[in-house]
């Protein structure tokens, strides 16, 4: 949540430094239609488990035959990561702390939700480290998930799943050592969950393994369903 300051100080580092597009620097706005426009969106047909984009006629891809996801029932993703205007904006949303560029990628979030059909009881963004919390000071997926819980009039819940360790960047590491990398990371508060069904918030999603997970963990306190929804699906 951010505070009255922090919404304050934006306000005026917006009057003194003016938005400019993030991705090709017109003026104006953080991220300006054209190139909002030009990001490459999924759309089904995709994979019903990763949500990699798939041919008509084929439920489940190969990679998900080879190596199922444990836990979650299934990944959704906005866009596409690679050659497009949202890996500038999530590069931005991580490490410059911007509240108003989350509420606009938020709104490809609750449009993917919506074309998905999914249906929810409540979002939950992936937690950070408590550590990596203080030294970024915020959490990007907190701002995500709070922005589009907003749009679409669903509860967010940033307490029930924490982080039991901290980990590696999964950025480095390979599909094997990113599921050993994450695996018992993330636990659940005592809190009632049972018969819920979750929706995890990410920016990102490469193998699904963080969000799995993340999953793993909220299905020992009786979750019923956990979803995974990320702006962008990385190759
Ligand atoms: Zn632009
Ligand atoms: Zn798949």
């Amino acid at each position: 949540m951010l505070t009255h300051i922090q919404k304050s100080s934006q306000f005026l580092l917006d009057l003194l430094f003016p938005p400019s597009c993030i991705s090709c620097k017109a003026a104006n706005s953080w991220l300006c239609q054209n190139c909002l426009d030009q990001i490459a969106l999924i759309t089904p047909p995709v994979c019903g488990r990763c949500g990699t984009p798939m041919t008509p006629n084929t439920s489940v891809c190969k990679q998900c035959k080879n190596n199922p996801l444990q836990h979650l029932d299934g990944i959704r993703s906005a866009a596409q990561f690679e050659d497009n205007p949202i890996r500038p904006a999530i590069h931005f949303l991580k490490y410059r702390n911007h509240t108003a560029v989350a509420s606009i990628l938020a709104t490809l979030l609750a449009a993917a939700y919506r074309r998905y059909q999914l249906a929810v009881d409540v979002l939950m963004p992936v937690p950070l480290h408590a550590a990596r919390f203080r030294e970024r000071g915020y959490n990007q997926s907190e701002l995500l998930a709070s922005a589009m819980g907003h749009r679409l009039n669903l509860p967010v819940d940033t307490k029930a799943l924490y982080r039991t360790r901290a980990t590696k960047s999964q950025m480095t590491l390979g599909v094997h050592e990113r599921h050993q990398n994450v695996a018992e990371a993330f636990a659940c508060s005592h809190v009632d969950l049972s018969g819920q069904t979750v929706l995890l918030i990410d920016d990102v999603c490469t193998t699904g393994s963080t969000l799995d997970a993340c999953a793993g963990a909220l299905k020992k306190k009786g979750v019923a369903a956990v979803w995974g929804l990320t702006l962008a699906k990385a190759r």
